[in-house]
């Protein structure tokens, strides 16, 4: 636990606070977005922003698994379990995300449909071994991050011959939702979303490595620093953005060069790219159809793609109505503007994804208690000395 301590130490971040505060420059605000929802967590928990000069705003972005995962891909996993009676795994926020007609995975599970929460793509090629007789399908979903072991998992599904394995591939990628963002027309055209720089997903940059971000320094002229998801990780994050906005810089920096290379791991990306393809185009909550976004299972690994073997067609369903999870995924809202935020949807009757995952801005923010500014309720859980 060395490193958590060292990373969540009170003196070393009201330090920081200060060396930001004697940075920014008057007169000028500064947006940054935080692309990854475990960066919104960890400032929520934490108290980070109460930490942050009022004229530093952090927009949360939509890197958030559970969050971005669109009502329809959940009702073809429901179609599975309930109509083609699979052993339908997947992990423990998927089944609470809110789905068509009212059900939920979790609803669907009580309605009879074999649905187990699992941990792993391991513990779902398990539960293919297990039950020889059954078919078994993994829901797959996740950012860079977990696409390794769900190709792992297919790769060893073909060497075992476990013909009862399949994947329901749900598996996005981040640089082309963070152009998605940058070409958006609150970005580009209404200037709704100031937007001067990105704290970059550490998890993420890991596998792909840091030069993936390189374009939006060099073609959107938008600084990227690449931070760990502890509280001093972001302080530090932001203090490097403010530099590089007031010095007229725009780079990729690596605040987490204690995990992540320019080039990440190679050994996982090619295993990635043996199993997996870009999809044309795919359907994000909040972003709506962003092309080449996702991955899809490779034509030679057929037998274990679930899409395939079941012929799952894919069929939009638009959110709850009063539901803001697409502008907040955005960044053109704050929790605290939807309408049904800590009153009809809370982490316990969930009305849209961000307030499923731990991950999501409006569990987040609903969690710790940021949307209660009157009341002035810090939770700086930030360690003292
Ligand atoms: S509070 Fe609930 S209904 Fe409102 S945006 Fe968040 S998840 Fe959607």
């Amino acid at each position: 636990m060395k490193y958590v301590d060292e990373f969540r130490d009170g003196e070393v971040a009201r330090g920081l606070a200060s060396a930001i505060a004697r940075e920014v420059q008057p007169g000028r605000r500064y947006h940054f977005m935080e692309f990854c929802g475990g960066h919104t967590h960890a400032m929520a928990r934490y108290g980070v922003t109460d930490l942050l000069p009022e004229t530093v705003r952090m927009i949360h972005g939509p890197g958030c698994p559970v969050c971005v995962l669109p009502i329809g891909r959940i009702d073809l996993g429901i179609q599975l379990a309930l109509e083609q009676k699979v052993i339908l795994a997947t992990y423990a926020d998927t089944l609470r995300v809110p789905a068509g007609g009212g059900l939920s995975l979790m609803k669907a599970k009580a309605r009879g449909g074999d649905i187990r929460m699992v941990y792993s793509s391991a513990d779902a090629l398990e539960l293919a071994r297990k039950n020889p007789g059954r078919q078994v399908v993994f829901l797959a979903i996740g950012f860079e991050t977990t696409t390794p072991p769900t190709a792992l998992a297919i790769k060893v599904a073909r060497a075992e011959g476990l013909a009862n394995f399949s994947v329901l591939c749900n598996h996005v990628l981040t640089p082309s939702a963070i152009t998605h963002i940058l070409e958006s027309p609150e970005v580009r055209k209404y200037g709704t979303v100031p937007l001067d720089g990105f704290v970059g997903p550490s998890h993420v940059s890991t596998v792909i490595g840091s030069r993936p971000f390189e374009h939006f320094a060099r073609e959107y002229r938008k600084p990227v620093v690449i931070a760990g998801f502890e509280p001093l990780d972001v302080m530090q994050a932001v203090r490097q953005l403010v530099r590089q906005v007031n010095e007229g810089r725009a780079e990729v920096e690596n605040e987490f060069s204690r995990a992540v290379t320019r080039d990440g791991n190679r050994k996982a990306q090619a295993l990635v790219s043996e199993v997996f393809e870009l999809r044309r185009s795919f359907e994000w909550r909040g972003l709506g159809e962003v092309p080449y976004s996702a991955l899809q299972i490779r034509a030679a690994f057929a037998e274990h793609d679930a899409e395939r073997r079941y012929g799952l067609t894919y069929k939009p369903v638009p959110d709850h109505k009063a539901c803001e999870c697409g502008a907040i995924l955005r960044g053109v809202k704050r929790p605290q503007d939807c309408k049904l935020f800590a009153t009809v949807c809370t982490p316990e009757n969930p009305m849209g994804s961000c307030m499923v995952s731990s991950e999501g801005a409006c569990a987040a923010h609903y969690s710790y208690g940021r949307f209660r500014d009157s009341e002035a309720k810090v939770h700086l859980a930030v360690q003292t000395a």
